[in-house]
């Protein structure tokens, strides 16, 4: 009889530099009852849209024995018919829009695609606490540059044409509003990154993942689009559309990038239930976007509570607002969770961020917040 086998740490294969001993990313999913930690949309489908997306669902799955359309261009084109309804813009050609599982695939392809060995990759600090990762995974270097200082955190096209020209990297990556500040960029930034960047064929993507949020007057990327070659926009349906958790983000830009972004794809990468989901949650853009304008409210009177309040307050054109708290921030973060609110200790340190949920779930934050983090 052979010895059982010993189990042993040595045997263990070993993962690649970047990869062993790394955790991977992720807030923490607890069951609260204000889960107000990663900008989700606290508004759910409708019964009757719930059913309509799962007739979809179930029409698909009469399919599900062959592969899905590859290329998704139907699903793509309504994502383009919608860009051009919220944002004013001619109705793009759908070769000129990409979609994926999340906008977290859509920019993990684009660095697949413009980054890679030998390549940098550019953000600014703070930042989404993704863009590293995505840099890991493909082998490209991540750099940084650090935004304006508090409390709106500005990046001015001085400071991003500086850190370009001091890098030379083939992405850069500007996140308009940006997570976890709130800020949005003025569009002469974006402009002043395109311009710099076309020197040596660099790409800029700018993740408009929360877009919708922005205040009145604020603008959006895309109607920069006719204008810079090397300009992508990326939007995603998990935020101000609701849908976090049917995972489908996009991106527009000229059909060259969106054809090379397709060289390095997975097959079928985007299932026939995601694109049937998709398609029926776009048909009813009106009920799912319902709940903008009431969270936008609510965003507004959040920030004019916490400043009465005497904290230090990001402007926000997202649906989360940034503030500094006056005790230590894992101190309140932990004070708020004991009382059934989750909010996030991300950004600069004593920084804490906050989802705007429903006027109930934002109310007793504000009620927490009182004996979590007493002035
Ligand atoms: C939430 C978020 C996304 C969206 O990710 P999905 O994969 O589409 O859910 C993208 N970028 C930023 C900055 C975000 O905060």
């Amino acid at each position: 009889m052979n010895p059982a086998p010993t189990l042993s740490s040595t045997a263990l294969p070993a993962p690649r530099d970047g990869i062993a001993g790394a955790a991977p990313y992720g807030a923490p999913q607890l069951e609260v009852e204000h889960a107000l930690n990663v900008n989700e949309n606290p508004y759910g489908p409708s019964p009757e849209l719930a059913a309509a997306i799962g007739r979809a669902a179930a029409e698909a799955a009469v399919g599900l024995n062959r592969y899905p359309d590859r290329e998704s261009l139907a699903l793509r084109a309504d994502l383009g018919a919608y860009l051009a309804a919220e944002s004013g813009i001619p109705a793009p050609d759908a070769h000129a829009v990409w979609a994926a599982n999340g906008s977290n695939e859509i920019m993990h392809q684009l660095l697949l695609a413009y980054g890679g060995p030998g390549r940098t990759a550019l953000g600014f600090t703070p930042h989404y606490s993704m863009y590293p990762e995505y840099a890991r995974d493909t082998y490209t270097a991540w750099v940084t540059a650090e935004r304006g200082p508090a409390p709106d955190f500005a990046l001015s096209a001085e400071a991003v044409t500086a850190a370009i020209d001091a890098h030379r990297p083939s992405i850069v990556v500007l996140t308009s509003p940006n997570n976890p500040t709130g800020t949005a960029l003025d569009l002469d930034v974006v402009e002043a990154a395109a311009t710099a960047l076309a020197e040596f064929r660099g790409l800029l993507v700018v993740d408009e993942a929360y877009g919708e949020f922005r205040r009145d007057g604020v603008p959006s990327a895309l109607s920069l689009l006719g204008r810079h070659q090397n300009l992508v926009v990326a939007r995603t349906m998990s935020k101000a559309f609701a849908l976090a958790g049917a995972r489908l983000g996009y991106l527009i830009a000229d059909p060259a990038v969106v054809d090379t972004v397709r060289v390095v794809r997975l097959p079928y990468h985007l299932s026939a239930v995601t694109q049937a989901v998709a398609r029926t949650a776009l048909a009813h853009r009106e009920e799912l976007l319902g709940k903008v304008a009431l969270l936008r409210t609510e965003r507004d009177a959040l920030a004019e509570h916490l400043a009465a309040r005497g904290h230090e307050v990001a402007p926000s054109d997202a649906n989360f607002i940034l503030f500094r708290s006056f005790c230590d921030r894992d101190t309140v973060f932990e004070a708020l969770l004991a009382r059934g609110v989750l909010i996030r200790a991300v950004g600069p340190a004593g920084w804490l961020r906050v989802s705007i949920g429903t006027p109930e779930n934002n109310a007793a934050f504000r009620t927490a917040l009182e004996e979590a983090d007493p002035r």
